[in-house]
């Protein structure tokens, strides 16, 4: 088993955050992420809020730069599937698919995932027609009618990047607000082709063998009818990734990781960081403060400062 001083869950910019900050500190740091660095905002294909890129930055973009950004600072980053973590005295072992790896200090920072809306039709038609990435299935959707579900921020991301390929792009969203921020709010209401629709619940995706429409109910009036669409884009809120933690360290209702503001969990020498804790404001700038500042407790918690 090979020895750390800190094992980071996710290369996502909580965790490439944290990793470059622990490395630059002069811990012996390993990142262990399962699909590839970057994280949830490999998809996204324009990143306009994060700081010090004015005119925006691919995700494909950001997230090689940050994991480039860990690397020359002396991170060393591994594709792996962690599915646990065990205390031993002071050290603490992530056992992943492939390896363990000891350390006295781990940074859970494995995010969230998209999460389902649970109607019929949903599961049986996902990879057919129900996806939960624009990005990657927009383009074989192109000039057909497609829709998006949910009323945040990541549904009108969605539907900005639909529109580039979609005839039209309804979102439809069960309240009579959106909730996204107001700057996505206003360009998505400036793009032709993006029909916004609230008090609207999706309660069927009909199939059989691919998406051939919803059945939708008006809110407001009861009323149902069925609207033909090719592609379902849900984007209903995130699910964060901590089943391999249940009963190790202390999650909320939600399953989010409890932490206080120095990103400490109920567990001595793990800290989380970015949107798997709760009350993460689920933003890539605050990912990566969390990301800081993560590292900056887990240093001083193995006893090199202070
Ligand atoms: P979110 O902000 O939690 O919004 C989820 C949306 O889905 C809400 O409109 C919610 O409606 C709706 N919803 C939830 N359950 C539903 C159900 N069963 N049926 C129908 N609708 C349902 O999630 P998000 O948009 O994925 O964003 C997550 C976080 O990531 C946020 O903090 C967001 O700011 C951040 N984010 C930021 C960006 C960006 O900065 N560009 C992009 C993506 C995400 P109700 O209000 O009725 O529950």
């Amino acid at each position: 088993m090979q020895d750390f001083d800190l094992v980071v869950v996710g290369a996502g910019v909580a965790g490439l955050t944290a990793a470059a900050f622990a490395a630059r500190y002069g811990l012996k740091v390993v990142v262990v992420e399962r699909m590839g660095a970057g994280g949830q905002i490999v998809n996204a294909e324009s990143i306009e809020n994060f700081p010090g890129f004015p005119r925006g930055i691919a995700g494909h973009e950001l997230g090689p730069l940050l994991h480039e950004q860990a690397e020359t600072a002396g991170a060393e980053v591994r594709l792996d599937s962690v599915e646990a973590i065990e205390l031993a005295g002071a050290h603490r072992i992530v056992r992943a698919a492939a390896e363990a790896l000891r350390a006295r200090a781990v940074i859970i920072a494995a995010g969230s995932a998209p999460r389902a809306l649970g109607v019929p039709g949903e599961e049986a038609l996902h990879g057919r027609g129900v996806s939960h990435c624009a990005a990657c299935d927009g383009p074989l959707l192109a000039a057909q009618e497609v829709c998006v579900i949910g009323g945040g921020d990541s549904a009108l991301d969605e539907a900005l990047v639909l529109a580039r390929h979609a005839a039209r792009v309804t979102v439809f969203h069960r309240e009579a607000r959106f909730t996204a921020q107001q700057a996505l709010q206003d360009k998505a209401a400036a793009t032709r082709g993006i029909e916004l629709s609230p008090e609207t619940s999706v309660e069927e995706i009909l199939g059989p063998d691919t998406v051939c429409g919803v059945r939708l109910r008006a809110l407001r009036t009861g009323e149902s009818r069925v609207q033909e669409v090719k592609g379902v884009f849900i984007q209903v809120g995130l699910a964060p990734n901590t089943a391999f933690l249940r009963g190790m360290l202390a999650l909320d209702a939600s399953g989010h990781i409890q932490t206080d503001a120095l990103m400490r969990t109920s567990v001595e020498g793990i800290f989380a960081a970015g949107d798997i804790r709760t009350d993460s404001v689920a933003q890539l700038a605050a990912a990566a403060g969390d990301g800081a500042t993560a590292a900056i407790s887990a240093f001083r918690y193995l006893g090199h400062a202070e």
